[in-house]
């Protein structure tokens, strides 16, 4: 490639054209790697058109913030351990209006875009929905031009790789930083300086009061690094800032001074792990003290910035609620509450009931689970070891607020025990969910009956006390990367019928009822579904070299595998149609492709086992010349964003089958039918209201009720026992697991499924539910043998999603919890 030595910098920055790209791309692999004449790679070129992309970022980011400050804007500060980003070139490109021109600029220069991207690695800062929830949610900020800013953690280490070993889940280590990210900008200027452990030094003051003193803390130093966040129509620049642990050479030089230089170098080994890895369990496990490190580090770097930042303002604290609000995602970040109290209390001098007021009027709380296992909880001793003054602060946020509950429900120690903040007990607990709702102002769910279910269930106290306080935001996910970006075919057939106003604007997806019936339209729309599962068949060959038939029903479970989410119902049912066909000489009403995706956490055993099962089963099935041309069974390796976005445009039908009242909302669902899918499911989470949306002959609903469940559960009056005798079809499926039939070669395995459902309750009602499901795919196989008839509900599904944009959630939470607007 030739090079072309660049005069003007900054017009060449604001310059769009293919020229004006074409100098920035050479001037960055001459300038920003160094290279002249030798062969350019492929990573090469992402890198250059990477640098290429984030200059003009750069330049954005600058002219917004200005903006923002002459507006004296109030900003929203989003609080999460998880921001699950993906790759970002392609989506920055779309949003800077970019993406054809530099397209054809590297066309022009004998590479392909396409290529270019498939380079960069995701940024997997996140396990699943929560963490896909932010990246969406920045995303919406931006594009709508409101001041919102992610913080979290610069993690070295993703989410693990997922790789396959004799069809076992293997864990690799996601060293995505390795040669840097060309999104990610250090502001070393920006570094805060964090205490933690030490001790608490019980003093008074010249005045006699109580002045505790928190004394031979530690220093972390927290340096930030940011990645800027372009909105649609490149308007708007944001960052996402995620902080780095580093040790402090201040503090290390202490002990050595002492002599202890085996100490001071193990002191700076253990900050430094501080930001290596991310927890790869989408809940809460107990009792890791590296976690609990984690979640207060990165809220208090956020805190010392948003105040550093208020500060320079010049205003008084007493309008810091006026000018921020910090939203909590999840209860990750709640000892920012604690956090801000200790800074207006010890550091600003002001009185507890002044300080308070700010800080309630700040947090909003959002809650994402209805599992009881998956709310956090701090062992109280080692809470104090590692933040000795916070612990303090919570006690007395505590012995307050239990004086309220009490002056409000008096001689009812029973409320006071179960509202506390601490859980009583052999072993006392910080319970961080009432932590987060008396620190907040707003407390939400994410999906109406998730919402519901919070108020009616789970902690109905507190929705007594406070119910002006509880409301709903039901989650949505951006149309741009989920829809523009990943199945651009699809994005362009809409482009082309109903103009691009749905880029920003989803509703405007409705423009295309009137074409649902249409026989060309309904064709074009087909032809793109059937390139998608093309794509999807080769990424499936290439990756488990099983071969698919594009033609066949494409039916997805794609997420992670958990015993809420179901995939053991899926596999039932597959090995349910299997029986029918090879025991009963039946033949299926279309051919099926069931293809799974997701990781287990590590150390979860059951789903881990899930795993292999899949992977059994597609063995046996995929290799009986019975069946083979019916059903097919694959589990796709290492489900991330990236490849998300090749699997979700393929699917037909769309798996979103948890046990009614277990998955809070779900974002999963929403993509598919953004994208043409067809939803299987529960009446769960946001299913409920995708139903509403899309109109109940377009979506394929199926078992039993959260209400349902709930009284079962009460009344111990499920017995899968029940099942099991009476349904023959269901009695079949089970003893599969008791006999080798999928594991000829691990004798006994998966007995344990046998007996976890019949003898141990079965606890996400499987059984209750099978033969439901199975009805249910029975109508869906009928309905999509009429392809006329599928297409107009594949269609009436896009045209009907607009309300799942993330946008729509983003002006929801500006306009009734933050108070924030678009500049
Ligand atoms: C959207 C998304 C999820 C969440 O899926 P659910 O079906 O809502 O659990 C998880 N992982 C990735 C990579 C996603 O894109």
């Amino acid at each position: 490639m030739p090079t072309i030595i660049v005069e003007d910098l900054a017009k060449l920055r604001s310059n769009s054209s293919i020229e004006g790209l074409t100098q920035s791309f050479l001037h960055h692999l001459k300038y920003s790697l160094g290279l002249n004449g030798q062969e350019v790679t492929t990573l090469d070129q992402y890198l250059a058109v990477s640098q290429m992309t984030r200059d003009r970022m750069i330049d954005l980011m600058v002219e917004t913030e200005k903006r923002y400050a002459d507006a004296n804007a109030k900003r929203l500060c989003y609080l999460s351990m998880e921001f699950l980003m993906g790759r970002s070139l392609g989506n920055n490109l779309h949003n800077l209006g970019i993406f054809d021109q530099t397209q054809e600029m590297l066309k022009n220069l004998g590479a392909d875009l396409e290529e270019v991207r498939e380079s960069e690695v995701d940024a997997a800062l996140g396990n699943g929905g929560l963490g896909r929830l932010a990246a969406c949610f920045l995303d919406s900020l931006a594009t709508l031009g409101m001041p919102g800013y992610g913080y979290g953690i610069n993690y070295e280490y993703g989410l693990f790789k997922q790789e396959m070993s004799n069809g076992h889940q293997t864990e690799k280590p996601d060293h995505w930083q390795e040669d840097g990210s060309p999104w990610l900008i250090e502001r070393p200027d920006e570094a805060c300086l964090i205490p933690v452990y030490g001790y608490i030094e019980h003093a008074t003051d010249r005045t006699g009061e109580y002045n505790p003193m928190w004394m031979g803390w530690n220093i972390l130093v927290g340096i930030p690094h940011d990645m800027p966040i372009v909105g649609y129509g490149a308007k708007t620049v944001n960052y996402l800032r995620l902080y780095s642990a580093q040790s402090s050479s201040d503090f290390d030089m202490e002990i050595f001074n002492e002599g202890d230089y085996f100490k001071a170098v193990e002191q700076k080994i253990k900050s430094e792990t501080i930001s290596k890895v991310l927890y790869p369990k989408d809940s809460f496990e107990a009792g890791r003290e590296l976690r609990l490190v984690q979640e207060y580090f990165f809220t208090a770097c956020a805190l010392r910035d948003i105040t550093r930042t208020f500060e320079r303002s010049g205003q008084s604290y007493d309008h810091f609620h006026e000018k921020t609000a910090i939203q909590l995602n999840d209860t990750h970040p709640s000892l920012a509450i604690a956090e801000l109290m200790r800074i207006l209390v010890d550091e600003k001098q002001f009185t507890w009931e002044r300080a308070w007021h700010i800080t309630q009027r700040t947090f909003a709380f959002t809650n994402h689970t209805l599992l009881p296992e998956a709310m956090e909880k701090w062992p109280v001793p080692l809470f104090e070891r590692v933040l000795p003054r916070h612990l303090q602060v919570i006690f007395e946020i505590n012995r307050r607020f239990l004086k309220k509950v009490a002056s409000i429900w008096p001689g009812d120690p029973d409320r006071q025990a179960r509202m506390s903040i601490i859980e009583e007990g052999p072993q006392k607990q910080v319970r961080m969910a009432h932590l987060s709702m008396v620190g907040s102002h707003s407390v939400n769910g994410v999906a109406e009956l998730h919402s519901k279910l919070l108020k009616t269930k789970v902690v109905t106290d507190f929705h007594e006390m406070w119910p002006e306080r509880f409301n709903n935001k039901t989650n949505g996910v951006t149309q741009r990367r989920w829809l523009l970006k990943a199945n651009p075919g699809l994005a362009d057939l809409i482009t082309k019928k109903i103009g691009d106003d749905w880029i920003v604007d989803a509703t405007k997806l409705k423009d295309l009822e009137p074409f649902a019936e249409d026989p060309d339209f309904q064709s074009a729309f087909r032809k793109i579904k059937l390139r998608n599962k093309e794509k999807l068949a080769q990424v499936i060959y290439d990756t488990t070299r099983y071969r698919v038939d594009p033609e066949s029903l494409f039916d997805i479970q794609a997420k992670r595998i958990h015993e809420y989410k179901r995939q053991l119902l899926n596999i039932m049912h597959i090995v349910h149609q299997y029986l029918c066909i090879v025991e009963d000489g039946e033949d299926l009403v279309v051919p099926r492709t069931y293809i799974f995706a997701g990781k287990a956490a590590p150390g979860y055993w059951a789903a881990k086992q899930y795993i292999k099962l899949i992977n059994n089963i597609a063995k046996v099935i995929n290799n009986d010349p019975r069946t083979r041309d019916q059903i097919r069974v694959v589990f796709v390796p290492n489900y991330r964003v990236s490849l998300a976005e090749v699997m979700i445009p393929a699917a037909d039908l769309s798996e979103q089958i948890s046990t009614a009242g277990k998955e809070a909302s779900g974002t999963g669902n929403m993509k598919f039918a953004m994208n043409g899918a067809l939803t299987i499911g529960t009446l769960d989470g946001a299913n409920i209201e995708i139903r509403e949306e899309v109109g109940e002959e377009n979506i394929i609903i199926f078992g039993l009720k959260a209400e349902e469940i709930y009284h079962m559960r009460a009344t111990q009056s499920y017995d899968p026992w029940d099942f099991f005798r009476r349904n023959t079809r269901i009695r079949r499926v089970m003893e599969s697991f008791n006999t080798d039939l999928f594991c000829a070669e691990e004798p006994g395995m998966f007995r344990w499924i046998f007996q976890t459902i019949l003898d141990q309750g079965d606890e996400y009602f499987h059984l209750a539910d099978l033969q439901s499901y199975i009805d249910a795919h029975r109508r869906a196989a009928r309905e999509y043998a009429r392809p006329d008839l599928w297409t107009r509900k594949a269609i009436l599904n896009v045209a009907r999603i607009g309300k799942f944009s993330s946008d729509r959630t983003i002006k929801q939470y500006a306009e009734e919890i933050w108070n924030i607007k678009g500049h």
